[in-house]
């Protein structure tokens, strides 16, 4: 096996596959590994996925890795007794299959001229000067070692290749949800993903049930770090009080950690690069990253490639990669993160009453970063709420 490369990419999530591709598309050497020995299992994903972004990312998902197709989304206050009802051609989206869909991400980075390896395990990352220049693994049992120009962290959640090559990369406990999902069968489901906003049923997170088919969901609760308690007790527990779940059965367990406060602030270093989760590239509000991932993977990957192949791969050069996904990303991401901050200071009886004021139109207005006419609204209703919802305006 050759062990020299242009540009090597550890993690073949969602965004180290993109940056894989992009890589090798840009005309660079590139190696893609990672340490499953088969992409996407075991799960750690809701698997929801916008619609949209498969055209931002000019994305075709293989029939395959669709589970089911969904027309929008119904929020519910705590008390139930008020949902909301988002339908638009924005809204559309899928559940997928990431066992699919993630190994056709794969398929599509080999395609473009990548060499994958699975079921290999970075343990350390080889450094000259200080500078980032290759991996040791452990790959089916036996040591590996490759050198590289350019090295991508696309190493999720529990990241530690970007920490190896020396760069700070973890995230606070606070600022880090805790989540835990069953698929269940025998759970009957409209083509919409429902969100339940509680802080009895999810302390600093929501409870979701994202259809993947009639009579089967992805059912999980995300909870904000070092609350009490933990999220399968929470899970369980919102199961039990639910009669639209007596007959169902768990046939997957899937959870993981979920990294929702700021991006980090450096992605780039001297021969390194980190995107995804890893760098915690993660909408706060809903911990969504797949798109997010594959976005700045594909950023990434064109950089690497570019100054891989032009010889300049120190901070100066990589940093490209940085301002582009700091110009266009990042401005909403910390938008989406203010509305958070508030969100968490929020109990239940605010949330019931914001719930009776708000329609489809206002959740969609908050959806898309446009806080200041609904906090007006609610503010009409509820001045009590003034000096928690000001940081909005
Ligand atoms: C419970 C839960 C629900 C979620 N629901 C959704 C959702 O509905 N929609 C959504 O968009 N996002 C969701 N997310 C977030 C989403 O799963 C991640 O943001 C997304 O997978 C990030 O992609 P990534 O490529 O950055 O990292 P990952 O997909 O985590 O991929 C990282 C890869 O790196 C590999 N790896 C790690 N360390 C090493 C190593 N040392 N050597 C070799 N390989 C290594 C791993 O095996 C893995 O394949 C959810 C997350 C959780 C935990």
């Amino acid at each position: 096996m050759k062990t020299d490369y242009d540009v090597i990419v550890v993690g073949a999530g969602p965004g180290g596959s993109f940056a894989a591709k992009n890589a090798a598309k840009g005309g660079a050497s590139v190696l893609l590994i990672d340490r499953r020995k088969e992409l996407g299992a075991p799960v750690r994903c809701g698997e929801g996925l916008g619609s949209h972004w498969l055209k931002e990312l000019g994305l075709k998902l293989s029939p395959k890795a669709i589970s089911a197709e969904i027309s929008g989304s119904v929020l519910y206050s705590p008390d139930m007794k008020r949902a909301v009802k988002i339908q638009n051609p924005e809204t559309k989206g899928y559940v997928i299959d990431r066992k699919v869909f993630d190994k056709d991400l794969a398929i599509d980075a080999g395609r473009a001229g990548a060499d994958v390896i699975v079921k290999t395990e970075v343990y350390d990352v080889i450094k000259k000067d200080g500078k980032p220049c290759g991996v040791k693994a452990c790959s089916m049992g036996e040591r590996l070692e490759a050198t590289c120009k350019v090295l991508i962290a696309a190493d999720g959640g529990e990241s530690t290749v970007a920490r190896m090559a020396g760069m700070n990369s973890t995230a606070t406990l606070y600022d880090t949800d805790f989540g835990i999902e069953y698929e269940m069968v025998n759970v009957e489901c409209e083509d919409l993903i429902e969100i339940y906003f509680s802080r009895n049923a999810a302390p600093r997170g929501y409870v979701w049930v994202f259809p993947k088919g009639k009579d089967v969901a992805n059912v999980g609760v995300g909870i904000g770090g070092l609350e009490k308690g933990n999220a399968v007790e929470y899970l369980d527990k919102f199961i039990k009080n639910n009669e639209r779940f007596k007959d169902a059965q768990t046939v997957a367990i899937k959870g993981g950690l979920i990294p929702v406060g700021e991006p980090l602030k450096e992605l780039v270093a001297d021969g390194l690069m980190v995107v995804g989760t890893a760098a915690h590239q993660v909408d706060p509000i809903h911990g969504g990253g797949m798109a997010l991932a594959m976005e700045a993977g594909g950023m990434a990957g064109e950089v690497a490639a570019k100054c891989a192949l032009e010889g300049k791969t120190d901070r100066k050069h990589l940093f490209e990669y940085e301002s582009r996904w700091r110009k266009r990303v990042e401005p909403k991401l910390m938008r989406r993160l203010r509305l958070r901050k508030v969100l968490e200071k929020l109990d239940d009886g605010d949330f019931n009453a914001i719930f009776k004021y708000l329609n489809d139109n206002d959740i969609d207005r908050l959806i898309k970063g446009d806080y200041k006419p609904v906090v007006e609204k609610v503010l009409l209703k509820r001045p009590q709420l003034l000096k928690v919802l000001s940081a909005l305006i």
